[in-house]
């Protein structure tokens, strides 16, 4: 066992928060978040109150602040995912309201840009080299699924011919599978950064299938990246394999009952019963109650050989700091809350 130091993370929920800046033409604006401490603090001030109980602090296991680089975000990820090498499975999380910084954590802003990648392209590269520096002792087979969940349904990104997409695909949960819970789903073997690069590209166009915009549908639905590991021990045969979940979630935001109709109000319920289930079996987990309850939505049916046990989950919890985004950083920082 190479990474021994994350043994003691196994079964345990990590929470990570992430303050978004704010963008060139925001400068000067008032921010709500007004300390960050350095043992995993963060203070936020409610603008609008004066007086007493006007501040409130919440307590993760570390608060990336404005200034903090995609680097040193995946410094603090890299134990984590290394450990599937070593057949743990993880999960891995990007919550918070639409805007707030998810897709940046996860993928970042523009995949040309290899300083700006996200955790998903820095840790695909890490197991690349990794494998390959283990060669002589085992060899690894690295594979990856790339699927929606929309309004509980679950569908292939990484079909290369839209024609022949199966929809919506089933969720079979399987030890033997190990992770593998959506068998049905294309899984792509990758040895390089290229492999990746392309298969990026082909599950974003393929995401935008039957959207208005992009950005519409992306904060609509849940995006997972799965990446699927089996090493062989060259001296005795014997077989291992991990999983790492990278999920890209939906926005958290409330939406207001009496403002959205039709499509909008339906993706809406789904989301928030998606998010809310989610919550549940987290903080089912962090109070080590015995049920745990799976069941209740596709992402946790999905995720349940990879949540609890001896799996390891870090969410990170993006929020923005303008002022506009007072209640919605509120409520997302006692949803993550109930998990730390
Ligand atoms: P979400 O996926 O939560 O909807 P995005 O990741 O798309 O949010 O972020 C919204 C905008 O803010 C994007 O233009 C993104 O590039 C920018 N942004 C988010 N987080 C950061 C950050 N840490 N540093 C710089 N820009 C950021
Ligand atoms: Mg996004």
């Amino acid at each position: 066992q190479l990474y021994n130091q994350v043994q003691d993370l196994k079964g345990t929920i990590r929470v990570y928060c992430r303050v978004k800046p704010f963008l060139p033409g925001q400068l000067n604006k008032q921010s709500v978040v007004d300390y960050i401490g350095e043992s995993g603090n963060i203070m936020i001030v409610n603008p609008l109150k004066q007086g007493k109980d006007t501040r409130k602090v919440f307590t993760f296991n570390k608060v990336f602040g404005t200034n903090t680089t995609q680097d040193q975000v995946y410094e603090d990820t890299r134990p984590l995912v290394r450990s599937i090498l070593d057949g743990y499975n993880v999960c891995i999380f990007a919550y918070g309201q639409t805007g707030s910084g998810k897709t940046y954590t996860m993928s970042g802003p523009d995949p040309t840009h290899e300083e700006m990648w996200g955790v998903n392209y820095r840790a695909l590269n890490d197991l690349f080299h990794i494998s390959r520096a283990r060669l002589d002792v085992i060899k690894y087979d690295i594979a990856v699924q790339m699927i929606e969940i929309y309004n509980e349904q679950v569908r292939d990104l990484l079909v290369s011919d839209g024609s022949s997409r199966r929809y919506p695909l089933y969720i079979r949960n399987s030890h033997q599978l190990n992770g593998l819970n959506v068998p049905d789903a294309s899984l792509v073997p990758v040895t390089c950064t290229q492999d990746v690069l392309d298969l990026m590209k082909t599950g974003q166009s393929n995401r935008a299938v039957g959207a208005t915009a992009l950005n519409e549908r992306s904060s609509r639905s849940h995006s997972v990246l799965s990446v699927h590991v089996q090493g062989k021990e060259l001296m005795t045969g014997s077989i291992l394999r991990g999983c790492l979940h990278l999920v890209d979630l939906a926005g958290s935001e409330r939406v207001d009952k009496s403002e959205a109709a039709g499509e909008r109000l339906k993706e809406a319920q789904h989301i928030n019963r998606s998010l809310s289930a989610l919550g549940d079996v987290i903080s089912a987990l962090a109070q080590k109650s015995a049920h745990i309850p799976y069941r209740n939505s596709k992402l946790t049916q999905l995720l349940q050989e990879s949540l609890g046990g001896q799996a390891k989950t870090l969410m990170f919890v993006h929020i923005n700091p303008e002022v506009d985004s007072f209640s919605e950083t509120i409520s997302t920082l006692k949803f993550a809350e109930r998990a730390a």
